[in-house]
C-alpha cells in the first residue's frame, strides 16, 4: 500500500538522520556511511524515494569525480545537495539526499555502483571522466565497468551522458546511450586503453585522436572542446582557474557541460568555478611545523602521472606520502605504473607505512630521495612544499595541517 511505504520511508529517513547526528556527538566521524546503511535496511528503495523529483546529476570515473562534483555544486549556485564527504556509494548518498530538501542535487558515484545508483536516481546528467585501473586488489577490471556502464546507459533512457571522447573506454561505454554530449578535454593518460575495447587490435593514438581498424574511433561530433579557448556547446568560455593542471581544466568543461543541460547558466557558473580554490583540504596551502605545504591528493598511476605534471622543474624538495592499508588498496605495485622518473632533478622525501617501497620505486627511476624517519629533522624551506600523497596518506596530513 502506498502509504504504508511513505510511513515506512519517513521512519528511514528519520534514522538516517538520527544515527548521522548520534556518530557526529559520539565524534565517530561524520556518521553518513552508518546513518545511511541503517536508511537502506529500514527502506530499500529509499535512494529512489529521495531522488525523487529532484534534479540529479551524476559524475563518474576513476579521477577526479571529486573535484569535478565540487565544481557542478559550487557552479551551479544556490543551495545543492552533495555527498561531499566523499562517500560515494548508496549509504552515502542515502545519507547526503537525507541531510538536504533542496531541489539541485550533484553526487559523485563510484564506479562500481553506478548501475544501480543511475537506476535509482534517475539523474537528468550522468558525466562519465574516464576510467583508469585503481586498487588493483579490489576493484573491479576496468573493462569490466566499462562493459557494465555500456549495458547501463543503452537503456536508460532520458538522460543526458556528457562524456570524455579522448577515453576509449569511456566511448566504449557511452557509444549506446540516446543522448551523449561528447567533449574533448585533456586526457593525457591512456595507458589502460591500449587494446581496442571492441576487437582488442591495438588502437593507434595520433595528433589528439585515436582509432582502431574495425571503426571504433573518437566521436566527430565534439559539443565541448578545451582548446583554448574552452568552448561549451557553442559558448566560449574565459576559463581561469584557481585549481592547477590540466586535468582540472578537464574536470571543470565537464562539469560546465553538465551544468548546461540543467539550465545553468555558464557565464554565472564559470565564474563560480574559476574562484574555486581548494576542494575537500585538495590544492590547498596548510601549514605544519613551520613548513608551507600544498596538498595533492593521488591514488593511483594515472592520478599521480597529472599531479607530477603540475610541479614545475625548479627543483624545489617534493614530499611523498604513501600507505597500501585497505581504502588504498593493500597491493602497492602500482607504483611501477607511475612515471616518478618525472621528480628527476627533484629531492624527494619519502613518507608513509610504505616509504621504503616509494624508495626503491625511486631507486629504479633515477631520483634523489631521503627517507624519512624522524620528521624534525626535515629540512626548511622558504618556498612551499608540494606533498603528493595517497588516500589515508592525505588524510593524515589533512589531519596533522592547519591552513595557511
Ligand atoms: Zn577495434
Amino acid at each position: 500500500m502506498p502509504r504504508e511505504t511513505s510511513f515506512r520511508d519517513d521512519v528511514a529517513k528519520g534514522a538516517v538522520r538520527t544515527v548521522n547526528l548520534l556518530s557526529r556527538l559520539a565524534a565517530r566521524g561524520s556518521g553518513t556511511v552508518i546513518g545511511g546503511r541503517v536508511g537502506l535496511t529500514i527502506a530499500p528503495d529509499l535512494l529512489a524515494n529521495l531522488a525523487r523529483h529532484r534534479d540529479v546529476v551524476l559524475v563518474s570515473g576513476t579521477n577526479g569525480k571529486t573535484t569535478t562534483t565540487a565544481m557542478i555544486t559550487t557552479g551551479w549556485g544556490g543551495t545543492v545537495t552533495t555527498n561531499d564527504t566523499g562517500s560515494n556509494m548508496p549509504e552515502g548518498l542515502v545519507a547526503a539526499l537525507a541531510s538536504s530538501k533542496s531541489r539541485s542535487v550533484a553526487l559523485e558515484v563510484d564506479e562500481a555502483w553506478l548501475s544501480d545508483v543511475a537506476r535509482a536516481t534517475t539523474p537528468k546528467v550522468i558525466a562519465l571522466l574516464n576510467l583508469s585501473r585503481d586498487q588493483l586488489d579490489r576493484a573491479n577490471e576496468v573493462r569490466q565497468i566499462a562493459e557494465r556502464w555500456r549495458v547501463l546507459l543503452a537503456d536508460l533512457g532520458d538522460v543526458m551522458v556528457v562524456a570524455n571522447a579522448n577515453d576509449p573506454l569511456v566511448v566504449y561505454a557511452a557509444e549506446l546511450a540516446p543522448n551523449v554530449a561528447w567533449c574533448d578535454v585533456p586526457t593525457p593518460w591512456t595507458t589502460d586503453a591500449v587494446s581496442c575495447p571492441r576487437c582488442t587490435k591495438p588502437l593507434d593514438f595520433a595528433n589528439g585522436s585515436w582509432a582502431s581498424e574495425c571503426g571504433f574511433a573518437k566521436p566527430q561530433v565534439l559539443v565541448t572542446s578545451d582548446a583554448a579557448p574552452l568552448v561549451v556547446r557553442g559558448t566560449a568560455l574565459d576559463l581561469d582557474l584557481q585549481l592547477p593542471g590540466a586535468f582540472n581544466e578537464a574536470n571543470a568543461a565537464m562539469a560546465l557541460t553538465a551544468l548546461s543541460y540543467v539550465g545553468v547558466d555558464l557565464q554565472g557558473a564559470l565564474e563560480r568555478v574559476n574562484a574555486l580554490s581548494s576542494v575537500a583540504g585538495r590544492f590547498s596551502l596548510r601549514k605544519w611545523r613551520g613548513h608551507r605545504l600544498r596538498l595533492l591528493l593521488a591514488k593511483n598511476p594515472a592520478g599521480f602521472s597529472s599531479m607530477l605534471s603540475t610541479l614545475k622543474s625548479d627543483g624545489t624538495d617534493v614530499w611523498v606520502a604513501i600507505n597500501a592499508r585497505v581504502a588504498d588498496g593493500r597491493d602497492p605495485s602500482w607504483l611501477y605504473d607511475v612515471p616518478f622518473e618525472l621528480l628527476r632533478g627533484h629531492r624527494v622525501f619519502c613518507f608513509g607505512d610504505r616509504r621504503l617501497d616509494l624508495a626503491t620505486r625511486l631507486d629504479y627511476a633515477d631520483v634523489e630521495y631521503v627517507v624519512v624517519t624522524d620528521e624534525s629533522t626535515l629540512p626548511a624551506s622558504k618556498d612551499v612544499t608540494s606533498v603528493l600523497a595517497n588516500y589515508t596518506a592525505f588524510q593524515e596530513w589533512r589531519a596533522r595541517t592547519k591552513p595557511c
